[in-house]
């Protein structure tokens, strides 16, 4: 078979370790032998982003608005254990953090559903999608433990120094206080992102918040998605016979446990952080959920949802078999060439990235798959294999399929 052309780079941002192993292994086994691959490399890993002051991410966030496509491996976000490990100048914040924060994106997080691999919630046939608002609420907060008695008051003084005054409580003893914001501007490109990548996906699109209790906060995230929805996607989502629908998070939580799954649940910051963890557990596996970043302007960043599986790194390096999944990171590279291959019309490319995604499914289906995977799998006789001869399983489907 000839190489499959590119014809845009793809931007490739490498990272740490046992997930920077199973990313030479990919490329080298399931994507350099088929694609004739473009990608301008970024190198994430702990040690150049210390070399570079951290630049290196920086840049690979321009590049990925430049290009409009980035693949990522999974990087460390140092902590003081990793200041001592890799001798760092300085604690480094989270690269997706900072990616995050350049790119002013909503992350998107799906589970790969495979046959044999049960959901605890056996009704949920088809995958939730979790996109999580990533700004603002109880991560960016102002707390103060309050002392002893006094009043606590919420001020806002405007630019011409108008001021707006509302007590919060008379305290009467100790107590504890706290403060959090988020803006317009965040929640409207939040929702932009939601509504574009349900049209893109074909999925119904459900919100929630606590608008009865919180008639201001959460009201305004009611309102500015209604608002958005009517103004620029309603036709759109008619068209498609898709929906948006828009629910109390309490009723929200028993509809999603009912539901066959196949739709997009979008969550509040901190709604997020915990429904993404409830809903990854439920379908089995940290390893088998995708993660994709997606800008309000279209641009698209791939990335597993797992991190850099430290403790499988730390086997590798004192010569032990690892048996590490590879297939979420496998489904980053091949959402990213489909999207690529969308984009740049090369019909071939996304059917490459179809054809992989299949022979990673069909693998674990023939019960060949990794040791996590099999303590879970269904599958009456499981091979447990190493993170290498997983790949090289996966490779063998693939070529069936080719
Ligand atoms: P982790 O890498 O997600 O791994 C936690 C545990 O989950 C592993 O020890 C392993 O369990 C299991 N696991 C995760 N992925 C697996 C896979 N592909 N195959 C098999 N088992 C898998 O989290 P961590 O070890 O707590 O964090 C390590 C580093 O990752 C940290 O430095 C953190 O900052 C970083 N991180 C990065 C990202 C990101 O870049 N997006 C996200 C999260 C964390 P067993 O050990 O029981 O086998
Ligand atoms: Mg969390």
């Amino acid at each position: 078979m000839e190489k499959i052309k590119m014809t845009t780079p793809l931007v490739e941002m490498d990272g740490d370790e046992m997930t920077r192993i199973l990313w030479r292994m990919i490329k080298e086994e399931l994507i350099l032998p088929y694609v004739d691959l473009k990608t301008e490399y970024y190198d994430l890993g702990l040690e150049h982003r210390n070399e570079t002051d951290d630049q290196v991410t920086v840049d690979s966030a321009r590049a990925t608005q430049k290009y409009g496509v980035a693949v990522k491996c999974a990087t460390i976000t140092p902590n003081a254990a990793r200041m001592t490990e890799y001798n760092l100048k300085e604690m480094w914040k989270s690269p997706n953090g900072t990616i995050r924060a350049i790119l002013d994106g909503t992350v998107f997080r799906a589970p790969i559903l495979i046959k044999g691999i049960v959901p605890y919630v056996n009704k949920w046939d088809k995958p939730i999608t979790i996109a999580r608002h990533a700004y603002g609420d109880v991560y960016k907060n102002t707390e103060i433990k309050v002392p002893g008695p006094g009043k606590a008051e919420l001020v806002f003084t405007a630019q011409d120094g108008a001021v707006i005054r509302e007590t919060i409580h008379e305290f009467t003893g100790p107590g504890i206080l706290q403060g959090i914001h988020n803006t317009e501007k965040s929640i409207s490109s939040f929702a932009r992102a939601c509504f574009n990548y349900a049209l893109d996906t074909r999925q119904d699109l459900w919100f929630a918040t606590k608008d009865t209790i919180s008639k201001k906060y959460d009201h305004t995230f009611k309102d500015i998605f209604q608002e958005i929805y009517d103004s620029e996607y309603r036709e759109r989502f008619q068209e498609l016979g898709i929906e948006y629908f828009y629910t109390l998070i309490d009723d929200a939580v028993a509809r999603v446990i009912r539901s066959e799954g196949g739709f997009i649940w979008a969550c509040k910051n901190y709604d997020g952080d915990v429904m993404s963890d409830m809903v990854a557990t439920a379908y089995g596996d940290l390893s088998m959920m995708t993660s994709v970043l997606v800008s309000p302007d279209g641009v698209y960043e791939y990335e597993a949802a797992h991190g850099t599986v430290q403790r499988h790194y730390y086997k590798y390096l004192k010569g032990e078999e690892t048996s590490t999944n590879g297939i979420a990171t496998i489904f980053a590279w091949t959402g990213a060439l489909k999207k690529r291959g969308e984009l740049d019309n090369i019909p071939e490319l996304t059917a490459f990235g179809e054809k992989l995604e299949r022979a990673c499914i069909k693998t674990v289906e023939d019960g060949k798959m990794t040791r996590s995977l099999a303590s879970i799998s269904t599958c009456e006789n499981p091979v447990v294999l190493s993170s290498l001869d997983f790949i090289r399983a996966i490779r063998e489907t693939l070529e069936s399929l080719l």
